[in-house]
């Protein structure tokens, strides 16, 4: 049973818990007793805090599941680019890099794959078209 089943079952327990001791409350024969009344409250109170604190842990263990996909798409991403030239390729089942230039400081600072564009103008042949970087090169790189 996974982190996230584990905690809504805590939930429910705690939920069935709770109407349960709401359910004592009205028992006049324990109620007449100002002690069990106090007890009764009390563990009301209790389960509720209980119950408000399981919801925070499953809302948690759900952000954690979507951050652990996000780094994993990341990380298989990173390994699908290899450096050369200047820049990030596609790697090729034999760890070469194939294809068109993605620019590196995009792709280290915000892990965003960007293809670099010709420039027409000045002495650098590409630039990246989000971050305006210029390269002196532009390399294509074909597959055998
Ligand atoms: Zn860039």
């Amino acid at each position: 049973m996974d982190a996230i089943s584990v905690a809504t079952t805590a939930y429910s327990g705690l939920k069935v818990a709770g109407q349960i001791a709401s359910g004592l409350r009205d028992i006049d024969v324990l109620m007449k007793s100002a002690e069990y009344k106090m007890q009764i409250i009390e563990l009301v109170d209790r389960i509720a805090d209980s119950k408000m604190a399981v919801s925070e842990v499953q809302e948690a263990l759900v952000e954690k599941d979507r951050e652990i996909r996000r780094l994993s798409e990341l990380l298989s991403q990173r390994e699908s680019v290899v450096y050369a030239l200047f820049a990030y390729y596609r790697k090729k089942a034999n760890g070469k890099p194939v294809g068109e230039p993605y620019c590196a400081p995009c792709f280290e600072v915000r892990n965003n794959l960007v293809h670099l564009t010709r420039c027409s103008k000045g002495i650098h042949q590409a630039q990246c078209p989000e971050c305006k970087a210029t390269f002196p090169e532009l390399t294509t790189i074909l597959s055998p």
